[in-house]
């Protein structure tokens, strides 16, 4: 009997959107086309030229 369903894949909704680098789909920067959670901005921020970011 399986406790936990696995993910569902969505097209729209909260669980489309994923963070490419982890896979977490908490506080996902959909902005500039990122699709990146805000740990993994906050990495890659310089490198794509964010030099200033909050
Ligand atoms: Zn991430």
């Amino acid at each position: 009997m399986a406790k936990h369903r696995p993910p569902k894949p969505r097209k729209f909704g909260k669980g489309a959107l994923r963070c490419r680098i982890c896979g977490t789909h908490e506080a996902i920067i959909r902005k500039y086309g990122l699709n990146i959670c805000r740990r993994c901005f906050r990495e890659v921020a310089p490198k794509i030229g964010f030099k200033k970011y909050m």
